[in-house]
């Protein structure tokens, strides 16, 4: 910050200040969300160089774009740390079928699942994957998104991933967004596979080394389950992927306790997503290693699951929660973070403060981004969701509306 002697005030120059607002900070070192009745935020270039109350601001804080909040709460910007966004295709016919009564195999003989929107997503254009992604971008953004993470996953083949990674990346040329990208080729067995093992030495061999190579993403991810890869060949995956420096996430314990989580913890990954079947052991891996617990009760909800992830044990071992949409065509069409922090209350059992800062400040340790992003406070982006609301609970309490009065990505 620029700090020059006008007569005898320091005056410190930064580019823009939200002044007369209420702050929710959610910095780790504040009980609750961190909150400040009467803030400002002050920022230069990209960054925050002050948040917090308006008298502890240092002497000759000044910008000439100053902006009355008129008493709005601020945010971190929010974070959807796991989205399945960029695929082709439509799988509402599924969803009518499903509620006529089909069952998962009827629909999966009948060429729907992930097989159906790997076919589709392997035909469409780059372009194409870009065009269609947008408006589910769009409806995250309008909520005040900043950043979202982005999984392949539905190409399946090196060519097809390689696709969906770069269209992942070209979202952020087309919005002012942060996309962090992730390979998830361990997501299903492509049918020309033949066999699991076979499909995941490509992956492992092929595939990892050519998506470091080209800084395609910048995880790996694996869908550890009995109807996916094994806890063996998962280990295969997150081993090829320390190899060559990329950091982990694991969908682990959806659908049945394959000690996805405790595996996640061996690993040092980031984060283990989904858990409604992990167990004490799990979470007791987890909580050694500091791996993030990400809850998606979208998923949970679509799917009717009945077995809900043990959050009094993630609270009690304080294992970090994060919530996130899931975002993808199967499983949880969902495009809304207010939802998913209401649905994550309601269904999961989350307080107020745990589903608020699930979009912000958890989301960003899950992404390995919490220097950067996540709290208000200086030295990271200035990511911000300013909101025409009363209390910090109405953005979870309210159902199908949008409090959000503006979004800030990085100063601007
Ligand atoms: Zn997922």
């Amino acid at each position: 910050m620029d700090a020059m002697a006008i007569g005898r005030e320091a005056v410190m120059l930064c580019d823009r200040i939200w002044r007369n607002a209420r702050l929710a900070t959610l910095r780790s070192d504040r009980s609750g969300l961190g909150e400040v009745p009467d803030g400002i935020v002050a920022c230069r270039d990209t960054r925050i160089v002050y948040a917090g109350a308006t008298v502890d601001a240092p002497a000759g804080l000044d910008a000439a774009d100053r902006i009355d909040c008129a008493g709005r709460w601020i945010t971190p910007g929010l974070i959807d740390c796991h989205t399945h966004l960029i695929y082709a295709g439509d799988r509402s016919h599924e969803f009518e079928l499903r509620m006529q009564g089909a069952s998962y195999a009827e629909i999966a003989s009948a060429g729907g699942g992930i097989l159906s929107t790997m076919r589709a997503t392997r035909a469409a254009s780059e372009e194409a994957l870009v065009e269609s992604a947008l408006p589910r971008l769009d409806a995250l953004i309008a909520e005040g998104a900043t950043t979202v993470e982005v999984k392949s996953g539905y190409g399946l083949d090196l060519d097809s991933e390689r696709k969906q990674l770069r269209a992942a990346r070209a979202l952020a040329l087309r919005r002012p967004i942060t996309i962090a990208a992730t390979f998830l080729g361990a997501h299903a067995v492509p049918p020309e596979a033949g066999t699991a093992d076979y499909y995941i030495e490509r992956v492992c061999t092929e595939m990892i080394p050519a998506v470091a190579d080209e800084q395609l993403a910048e995880a790996v991810d694996a869908f550890c389950e009995g109807i996916a890869f094994s806890p063996e060949q998962t280990a295969r995956v997150f081993a090829a992927a320390q190899a060559h420096g990329l950091k982990l996430r694991l969908h682990a314990d959806q659908l049945s306790n394959t000690h996805g989580a405790a595996l996640a913890a061996r690993f040092g990954a980031l984060s283990a997503d989904h858990l409604e079947y992990t167990d004490l052991a799990g979470v007791l891996a987890m909580a050694a290693a500091g791996v993030v617990a990400v809850l998606l009760p979208g998923a949970f909800y679509f799917l009717r699951e009945t077995q809900r992830p043990p959050v009094e044990l993630f609270r009690l071992r304080r294992v970090p929660i994060a919530l996130a949409t899931d975002c993808n065509p199967g499983t949880s069409p969902l495009t809304s973070l207010l939802l998913t922090m209401n649905m994550g209350a309601i269904l999961l059992g989350l307080t107020i403060d745990e589903c608020i800062a699930g979009v912000t400040r958890e989301a960003a340790r899950a992404l390995g981004r919490l220097a950067d992003a996540g709290t208000l406070e200086a030295g990271k982006f200035c990511d911000l969701a300013i909101w025409d609301i009363e209390r910090p609970a109405d953005l979870v309490y309210r159902m199908g509306s949008n409090p959000l009065y503006a979004r800030v990505w990085r100063g601007q």
